[in-house]
C-alpha cells in the first residue's frame, strides 16, 4: 500500500485553525539538553554560565555523571561576582584556563547562557570569540542559551546544533545529512538501513568528535530526525543546504514516510527499498500491534512540551488506534511538521503556546485516558484520576525507527495499564 494511500480522508490538519495561547507555561529549560547532548559529542564540553539552580537541575537530573568524570559543569555566578561587568569576563576567562589547562582532550567547547540577570548581561558571543581566537585550532569555544526564560527543553538541543552550523567548513559535495541528537544503537539502525539501499556520504549533525570531516554547503540535502530543530533547520538553509520535508521516523508508518522521502530524493528503486524495509517493518507492526492492545479506543491530550506532540499524535491515532482531544505544541513550525499534520485526521484541537490554567480546564473537562505533560503538570493531574505520561521520558528513551516502534507504543500503554489496574483495585 502506498503511502498516499493512507491519507486520512477528512484531508489532514494543516490548514486546520490553530489555538494560539501565550500566557504562563510549565516546562523544563534548554539545560535539560546537556544531558543526552554530552554523550553525543565525545570530546565537547558544556559550561553553564548560571545560577546555583542550574547546577542542581544538572546535577539532579544528570546525576549519575557527577561521579564519573564530568563534561558539564556550572559556573556559579553569584550577584557578588557580577559587581563589574569586566570583573565577570575575567572570571569566566578563569575559569576556561583553568578548565581547558586540566581537560586537554575537550575540543569543542560551549558556553551556555542562562536566566540570572547578571548572566543575561554577560556578552557570550563576544566571550565565546575571544576564547576561539586564544584557544585556536586545538578548541573550538561557542556559546548558546539555555534559559528557561527563552527555551523549552529540546530547545536546548536546537540552540546548541545552531550554533554549529555558521562554523562547519563549506561544501559542495553532494551528501545526505542527518540532524538531530539519537542514541548512537538508533542511529546506527538508520545509517545502515540508508546505506544497505546505497546512499552515501551520508554525515550526521552532530558529530561524535569536533574534527570529523563534516561540512555543509550547497550540495546538502538534510533530514531531521527530530522535530524541535528550527532554528539548526534555518541555519543550515542559510548555508544553503537543502530541507527534506517528511514525518518523522515514529512508528511504522512514519519511519516508512520519512526513509520513503529520502530514498526518492537518492532515485532509491522501489524493489531495493522494499528489499531494505520489508523485514523490519512486519517486525514494527507486530511489535505496535502487541504494545499497542490497551491503547485502542482511548483519548489522548497532549500538553506542549517536547515539539514531538504533532507526529506522536499522528503515531497514536493512526498506528494505535487512539483518539486525540487536543494536540498542543509550544512551537507549529509547518515546514517541519506539515507532512505530519497532513496525515493527522481532523478532529483534535490544535494549539500552540500555554496558558497553563486554561489548557487544565480543558483536560479536566475532556477527562482524556491519557495526559502527556511535563513533570510539574503530572502530579496534580494524577492525584485528579488523570493518568499521565511524562514528556521528558520520549526524549530519553530511544523511540525512533522500526526496531523501537513497539517500545515507543509500549511507553504510552504502560500508565494506561496501571490506571486500568488502579481503578478494578478500587473497584473491589
Ligand atoms: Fe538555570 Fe534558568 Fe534553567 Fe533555572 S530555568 S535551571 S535558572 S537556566
Amino acid at each position: 500500500m502506498t503511502e498516499l494511500s493512507r491519507l486520512p480522508t477528512s484531508g489532514g490538519c494543516r490548514e486546520e485553525p490553530i489555538l494560539k495561547q501565550r500566557g504562563q507555561r510549565e516546562v523544563f529549560c534548554g539545560l535539560t539538553g546537556i544531558i543526552w547532548l554530552h554523550r553525543k559529542m565525545q570530546d565537547a564540553f558544556f559550561l553553564v554560565i548560571g545560577s546555583r539552580t542550574c547546577a542542581h537541575l544538572l546535577q539532579s537530573a544528570a546525576g549519575v555523571m557527577i561521579f564519573a568524570e564530568p563534561r558539564f559543569a556550572t559556573a556559579i555566578l553569584e550577584e557578588t561576582d557580577l559587581a563589574g561587568l569586566a570583573d565577570a569576563q575575567e572570571e569566566l576567562d578563569r575559569v576556561v584556563d583553568q578548565l581547558l589547562a586540566r581537560r586537554r582532550e575537550i575540543k569543542q567547547l560551549f558556553l551556555v547562557g542562562s536566566c540570572p540577570s547578571e548572566v543575561i548581561k554577560l556578552d557570550l558571543a563576544r566571550a565565546a570569540e575571544r576564547m576561539t581566537e586564544r584557544y585556536a585550532p586545538s578548541v573550538r569555544v561557542l556559546n548558546y542559551s539555555g534559559s528557561g526564560i527563552e527555551t523549552t527543553f529540546t530547545q536546548g538541543e536546537d540552540a546548541c546544533l545552531a550554533s554549529m552550523v555558521p562554523v562547519l567548513p563549506a561544501m559542495k559535495d553532494r551528501q545526505l545529512l542527518l540532524v538531530g541528537a539519537l542514541p548512537d544503537v538508533v542511529e546506527e539502525q538508520a545509517v545502515g538501513m540508508l546505506r544497505d539501499m546505497g546512499i552515501r556520504p551520508i554525515k550526521v549533525l552532530p558529530a561524535p568528535r569536533a574534527a570529523a570531516d563534516l561540512g555543509v554547503g550547497e550540495g546538502t540535502v538534510f533530514a531531521l530526525t527530530q522535530p524541535f530543530l528550527g532554528d539548526t533547520h534555518a541555519a543550515l538553509e542559510r548555508r544553503g543546504a537543502r530541507h527534506l520535508p517528511a514525518p518523522f521516523p515514529f512508528g511504522e508508518e512514519g519511519t516508512t514516510a520519512w526513509l520513503r522521502a529520502i530514498a526518492n530524493e537518492f532515485g532509491v528503486d522501489d524493489a531495493t527499498f522494499d528489499r531494505v524495509t520489508a523485514a523490519p517493518r512486519a517486525r514494527a507492526r507486530k511489535a505496535i500491534a502487541q504494545a499497542s492492545e490497551s491503547l485502542r479506543g482511548k483519548s489522548i491530550f497532549f500538553f506542549p512540551d517536547s515539539q514531538l506532540e504533532i507526529p506522536l499524535a499522528r503515531f497514536l491515532t493512526r498506528e494505535c488506534g487512539m483518539t486525540a482531544i487536543e494536540v498542543g505544541a509550544p512551537f507549529i513550525h509547518k515546514g517541519i511538521v506539515g507532512p505530519d499534520l497532513d496525515m493527522l485526521a481532523q478532529g483534535p484541537t490544535l494549539s500552540e503556546g500555554q496558558d497553563v490554567d486554561l489548557q487544565l480546564d480543558r483536560c479536566r473537562a475532556a477527562r482524556p485516558d491519557l495526559t502527556v505533560c511535563g513533570l510539574g503538570l503530572a502530579n496534580p493531574l494524577e492525584a485528579q484520576g488523570l493518568a499521565t505520561k511524562w514528556a521528558i521520558e520520549l526524549v530519553f528513551t530511544p523511540v525512533h525507527f522500526y526496531e523501537q516502534a513497539g517500545d515507543l507504543a509500549g511507553l504510552f500503554s504502560r500508565p494506561i495499564r496501571r490506571a486500568d489496574l488502579l481503578r478494578l483495585e478500587a473497584a473491589e
